[in-house]
């Protein structure tokens, strides 16, 4: 796009809109690529060092041995959600719809307390898709649970407050309303074209390839077309495949590398940005009616904060075009200046 002009874009599977206004990229005062420089935390403090989880049950380990672990999945010390009864409870309310918010909040945590997902070792970071992989069917197989959703917060502008690299897990009594939105496009563009819509995005993406930033043989990275933040990446399955919980090893194997690949090319290219990536899958609660739709992941890097006019209308403002992020992160030559002007927004 012109980057002296702005465009309205409006996503087919939230019907959300999204304010594309690059020439803000220039203003003085932005602050897109400020960092405040945060300090590591002493694993001397930290509540995830091995020595002082032994005391825990997990309820999922990987490694050699319990001792051992590599990947460890334990509930989480201030759930948002508790376990309660076995079937979805109601709390009577004339005017609001209220529920027991019951349900499950784990955490999985990697051992090394420096190294996050994009520096573990391929082997380590396909674990952390095995183990969230097998808890999740353990989950879903509560009659209660309709969702589940699965992210990592890092640091502090992404929402975290322990620096040891860890991973949230929430199983949820309904779905979401974000998915919900997205579920019941996907269902009426199938309807339609007898074809699932985001394989119908994938191909188009794979076809321009100008927002396309890697690729291997099952894993697909791109900015979609249209990003609600700056430097917003998807990475998809490149075949069809509604559930993450069936998903084959060798296409956890791609995603996860993929993911770790965008996300050194986050920390080298957007000067080590706080970040937060989550998963979307289709929900448990009535399974088989989802089969239009297709699992991936999400990353938004948090370099922006949403301001009066986002919060007035729901429209996000985004300064850079995904064109041009989609070219910044897979540009092979490292960017040595903080300045926007360098990365010709
Ligand atoms: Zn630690
Ligand atoms: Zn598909
Ligand atoms: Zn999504």
């Amino acid at each position: 796009m012109n980057h002296s002009s702005s465009e309205l874009r409006r996503d087919i599977l939230s019907g959300k809109w999204v304010l594309l206004a690059p020439g803000r990229a220039h203003r003085p005062g932005e602050t897109l690529f400020h960092r405040v420089p945060q300090p590591v935390s002493p694993a001397r403090d930290c509540p995830f060092e091995a020595s002082r989880l032994q005391k825990e049950t997990p309820l999922l380990f990987l490694g050699s041995s319990e001792r051992d672990w590599r990947i460890l999945i334990i509930e989480n010390k201030y759930p948002a959600l508790r376990p309660g009864h076995t079937r979805i409870q109601n709390i009577p309310s004339k005017f609001y719809k209220v529920l027991h918010a019951e349900g499950y909040h784990h955490i999985l945590i990697t051992r090394d307390h420096k190294k996050n997902f994009s520096q573990l070792s391929t082997e380590d970071a396909l674990l952390v898709f095995r183990a969230f992989q097998t808890h999740y069917q353990t989950l879903a197989r509560h009659s209660s649970v309709r969702y589940v959703s699965f992210f990592q917060n890092k640091g502090i502008r992404g929402g975290a407050t322990l620096y040891h690299p860890h991973f949230q897990i929430l199983a949820l009594p309904i779905v979401p309303s974000d998915v919900e939105e997205s579920l019941l496009s996907s269902h009426s563009y199938f309807r339609l074209h007898k074809k699932c819509v985001y394989c119908s995005l994938l191909q188009r993406e794979r076809e321009e390839k100008k927002r396309v930033i890697y690729e291997n043989e099952r894993a697909l990275v791109f900015a979609p077309f249209i990003s609600r933040q700056p430097f917003e990446v998807r990475v998809f399955p490149k075949h069809h495949s509604p559930y993450f919980e069936d998903e084959k090893e060798d296409v956890l194997r791609d995603v996860s590398s993929a993911l770790q690949f965008v996300l050194r090319r986050m920390k080298t290219r957007l000067f080590d940005p706080d970040y937060n990536f989550f998963l979307h899958s289709a929900p448990v609660y009535r399974k088989k009616a989802h089969a239009s739709y297709h699992w991936h992941i999400e990353v938004v890097p948090r370099l922006t904060t949403a301001a009066g006019f986002e919060l007035g209308t729901g429209i996000d403002v985004n300064v850079v075009d995904p064109d041009e992020a989609a070219r910044v992160l897979r540009f092979r030559k490292k960017i040595k200046s903080l300045d926007p002007k360098a990365f010709n927004l």
